[in-house]
């Protein structure tokens, strides 16, 4: 049997065992998902000592996981956080599944630019993506120190006192933590005004009342919460893990997700 497993800490609330082994017992697998919560970064040992064929890294660890793989694969080397691991020949071996279940949300909307507020680890795999799909991406974040890498990579970038509330963008995107206390993460007056001009609302946190996504809701924008794209990235690396096709996967995980329900 071949043995996956999702690391983190803290990680008792995941979703993924279940929906992992809800899969896999629909697409008869020999294959078995757990929870493991990791207390320190020394992700390639443990990997290895749990025999593991496979993982997924959730907060605080992508970045750990990213130096301690053998190869980087992908769209993971830009990012520089990795969020799904596999074993080839005793070598680990990491991808970026982030950016993917993300892009699936918008892939279809005909969007010009996009404004991503934060600059953490995940808005590094969307401003990323947001570029290799020919999207305009400004970052904007109320402290210096996360937005440097940013720069440094040609994106454009604003400290949030200093963002231009007139800015003319499609999607705006909450990539900060800031849903986790149902706070906002720039003032009330300026997501109005940009709001006004955008198309969609995508607040990457789910499954808890979201004061960003009600403040968009009631501006009548189109809103897309974290849902989806933890599936698509739980997809995504499924295919990694077994070849499988990332939509068998989906249609395979979906009763699991009706389970759930409001995740
Ligand atoms: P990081 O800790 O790497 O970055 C957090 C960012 O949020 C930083 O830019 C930080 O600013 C900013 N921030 C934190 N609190 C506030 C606040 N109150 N107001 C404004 N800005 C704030 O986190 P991640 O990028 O890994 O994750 C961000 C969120 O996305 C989390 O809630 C996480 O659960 C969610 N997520 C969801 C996924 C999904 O599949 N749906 C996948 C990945 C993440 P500063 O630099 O100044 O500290």
């Amino acid at each position: 049997m071949k043995i996956y497993a999702v690391f983190g800490n803290p990680i008792a609330h995941s979703k993924s065992p279940f929906l992992h082994n809800y899969a896999y017992d629909k697409l008869h697998l020999d294959a078995k998902y757990t929870r493991y919560l990791l207390d320190s970064s020394d992700i390639k040992e443990i990997f290895f000592k749990l025999n593991l064929n496979g993982a997924n890294v959730t907060v605080p660890f992508k970045e750990a996981a990213f130096n301690a793989c053998d190869e980087v694969r992908g769209i993971a080397q830009k990012i520089g956080a990795v969020n799904t691991l596999v074993r080839e020949n005793n070598h680990l071996i990491g991808y970026n599944t982030d950016a993917f279940g993300f892009y699936k949300n918008i892939e279809n909307k005909n969007l010009k630019s996009a404004l991503i507020i934060g600059a953490g680890g995940s808005a590094k795999a969307i401003a990323w993506i947001l570029r290799q799909n020919n999207i305009r991406v400004i970052i904007v974040n109320r402290s210096k120190q996360n937005l440097i890498y940013f720069s440094k990579n040609g994106f454009e970038c604003y400290l949030s006192n200093d963002l231009n509330n007139n800015l003319n963008i499609d999607l705006i995107i909450n990539a900060t933590s800031s849903s986790l206390k149902n706070e906002l993460p720039l003032l009330d007056s300026t997501l109005k005004a940009l709001f006004t001009r955008a198309k969609i609302a995508f607040d990457l946190m789910y499954g808890r009342k979201c004061a960003f996504l009600e403040l968009a809701k009631k501006q009548n924008l189109a809103c897309i919460d974290g849902k989806n794209m933890l599936i698509y990235q739980a997809a995504a690396s499924a295919e990694i893990f077994f070849g499988i096709n990332e939509i068998k996967f989906l249609s395979a995980m979906q009763e699991g997700i009706n389970i759930l329900g409001d995740i």
